[in-house]
């Protein structure tokens, strides 16, 4: 379900004090194929499962949107330069992964108006049995991270493929035991300290979201510190 995403959301000491993530099962690491990634906009598939990516040391990356609407009301960017700038970035944070040479496919739909359908299709071409597939949450609350968890949902199903969602919004609007999450599905990846400071690293390939494009409001950070600190645990979470 979409839910607005405002206010400074539940900070992360919240999270880190719940005692019930330390519980969650650890994820065995047995995938036996590269992973395939499917990230609404580039940088989503960085904060959620960039230390996965960087422990299995290799993926392929589905990049559904190149994220040129993420500053509708920039006075410095057009949507066409955000686009190309974004595109970069995510080059440049699979190469801090070790992952430079890992296949990207750009699929160019426009960022807010997914096309479930034709995605679903485009990843049914690339899943087989066991195969890992890594998706936004179909109900992280923000209406594209639905739309491809829900592709990546069927795609999965039609495949015999493995679905492993990963929240990114979540993290703002839940809270710790929030009924509306499935946390019953949660499972653990402890991330190396390699693991770690190679994501750290991945993030900071994204000027254009961590920080201000310029002073207007229309150019501010979509990713405050308070967002990224969610981002900074020595695990990541998925729901399986
Ligand atoms: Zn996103």
């Amino acid at each position: 379900m979409v839910r607005p995403i405002e206010g400074e959301g539940t900070p992360e000491q919240t999270w880190r004090e719940w005692p019930a993530m330390a519980e969650w099962p650890v994820l065995p690491l047995d995938a036996a194929e590269p992973p395939l990634i499917v990230a609404p906009h580039p940088d989503d598939e960085i904060l959620g499962v960039a230390g996965l990516m960087a422990m299995l040391d290799r993926a392929e990356l589905v990049a559904v949107t190149d994220g040129e609407a993420s500053h509708p009301h920039s006075t410095v960017h057009t949507q066409a330069e955000l686009a190309a700038i974004r595109r970069d970035e995510t080059a440049e944070a699979l190469r801090r992964l070790g992952l430079g040479d890992a296949p990207v496919r750009r699929l160019g739909q426009p960022d807010g108006k997914i096309d479930e359908d034709a995605l679903a299709e485009a990843l049914t071409e690339r899943l087989a049995p066991g195969r890992w597939c890594l998706a936004t949450w179909r109900e992280d609350g923000h209406p594209d991270h639905e739309a491809v968890g829900r592709a990546a949902a069927r795609a999965c199903e039609v495949t015999g493929a493995v679905l492993l969602e990963y929240p990114i919004w979540t993290w703002h609007w839940a809270s710790p035991g929030d009924t509306r999450v499935p946390w019953h599905r949660a499972h653990r990846i402890e991330l190396t300290p390699a693991a770690q400071q190679a994501k750290a690293a991945a993030i900071d390939a994204f000027p254009s979201q961590i920080a201000p494009l310029g002073p207007e409001p229309g150019d501010a950070a979509i990713l405050p510190p308070h967002v990224l600190a969610r981002f900074a645990r020595p695990f990541e979470v998925v729901l399986r």
